[in-house]
């Protein structure tokens, strides 16, 4: 299970991540995740380029959550999104 202490470090603010710990750099969640993922090549991790807006972002992070092999990506809930909106 993702752990948010070990998120990578270029991860988007905000409710998804990558846990570095566990992701081993398969590559699913960047070719599912319709830009939402990238590799860190340096950190050795995928991360969150930037957190969905509107329900087919929202599907396509959801979707590559569930698909990771590692259970590396991350949810840490809406509250967490809501601090994130109120910052912009
Ligand atoms: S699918 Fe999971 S293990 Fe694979 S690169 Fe993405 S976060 Fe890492």
């Amino acid at each position: 299970m993702a752990n948010p202490l070990k998120k990578a470090s270029r991860n988007a603010p905000g409710k998804y991540y990558v846990d570095k710990s566990l992701c081993t750099m398969c590559q699913v969640c960047v070719s599912m995740g319709e830009g939402y993922f990238d590799i860190d090549w340096d950190e050795e991790t995928a991360y969150v380029t930037s957190q969905p807006d509107g329900k087919v972002g929202e599907m396509a992070v959801r979707e590559a959550m569930l698909t990771c092999p590692e259970n590396a990506i991350g949810d840490d809930g809406e509250k967490v999104e809501e601090k994130r909106r109120k910052n912009e």
